[in-house]
């Protein structure tokens, strides 16, 4: 049987941790060469690494990239067409939570540009250098390759959901991936590139773990979980994976939520 992702060209961006890491595996398990992009480039090739002696067929490439420079972005693009000879999908999942980011008040002007710079502009980026490398695709039916391709942007349940407990910043980073991914997917629909965002429910990653560092801090949202756990990573890669495949092929512009409830929920079962 050939993998879900067979002979597709990936790259993934945060992909030395959490959902990145999850997704690389997953996406090689399926057939697809992965390139792993990562500001911690230790990370990325401690991943490749682990993944390519469980995938020998599949080439897998690790890189170092910061989202949050323009000149970054292009060059994991264009290093991945090189690598692979096309690319047919982009997971923009690389982002920050900082623990300096706070309420209106508190929130200091740098902490918020360097959210905006990374979770917001280098998803932008990551968007724009995947539409120009896409529209050169040729279509292999016999390798299963299309022209167009797919791009995932990872948003947020806190895109679509207020919290008492903040972190401005981020929150409006991640609305505005959502807003921007529906838009995209409206102008580039006919070109075959399909455009979605997925939105996590809170995780048990470091990127969340690190940030509620106190169980108080962890006790205080896990009452708001319908579930009455945090989401693993993994749960979020199946995820991507199917908006990757062609078994989402009639999605464009929507965001999918992978949030164990949450924003369902008004009240939680005892
Ligand atoms: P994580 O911290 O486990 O992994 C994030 C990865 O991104 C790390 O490997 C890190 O080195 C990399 N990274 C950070 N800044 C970068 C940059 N400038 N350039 C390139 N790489 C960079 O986090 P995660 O939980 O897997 O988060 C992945 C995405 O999911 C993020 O966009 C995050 O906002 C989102 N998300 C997470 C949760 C959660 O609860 N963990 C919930 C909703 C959304």
């Amino acid at each position: 049987m050939p993998g879900r992702l067979q002979n597709r060209a990936t790259l993934i961006t945060g992909a030395g941790s959490g959902i990145g890491l999850e997704t690389s595996i997953l996406f090689a398990s399926e057939g697809a060469n992965v390139l792993l992009v990562d500001i911690n480039v230790q990370a990325a090739e401690k991943a490749a690494t682990l993944i390519k002696g469980r995938y020998p067929n599949v080439k897998i490439v690790a890189t170092k990239t910061d989202v949050g420079k323009e000149e970054d972005v292009k060059a994991a693009i264009d290093l991945a067409v090189k690598e692979f000879g096309r690319l047919d999908v982009v997971f923009n999942n690389a982002g920050i939570m900082h623990p300096a980011d706070d309420n209106a008040l508190n929130t200091p002007e740098n902490i918020w540009d360097l959210t905006m710079q990374i979770n917001l502009k280098g998803v932008w980026w990551g968007c724009k250098y995947a539409i120009l490398a896409m529209r050169e695709n040729k279509a292999d039916e016999a390798k299963g390759l299309h022209i167009g391709g797919v791009v995932i942007n990872t948003a947020s349940f806190v895109a679509s959901m207020g919290a008492a407990t903040p972190q401005l910043a981020y929150t409006a980073s991640k609305g505005a991936v959502l807003a921007m991914t529906r838009e995209l997917g409206m102008v580039h629909a006919r070109e075959g590139i399909r455009f979605n965002s997925l939105s996590p429910g809170p995780l048990k990653t470091p990127l969340l773990m690190d940030f509620l560092n106190t169980p108080e801090k962890r006790e205080r949202r896990m009452v708001h979980l319908p579930m009455g756990r945090f989401g693993e990573a993994v749960e979020i890669a199946k995820a991507a994976l199917f908006l990757a495949s062609d078994d989402s092929s009639y999605m464009t512009g929507s965001d999918f939520r992978v949030d164990g409830g949450i924003s369902s929920c008004y009240v939680t079962p005892l």
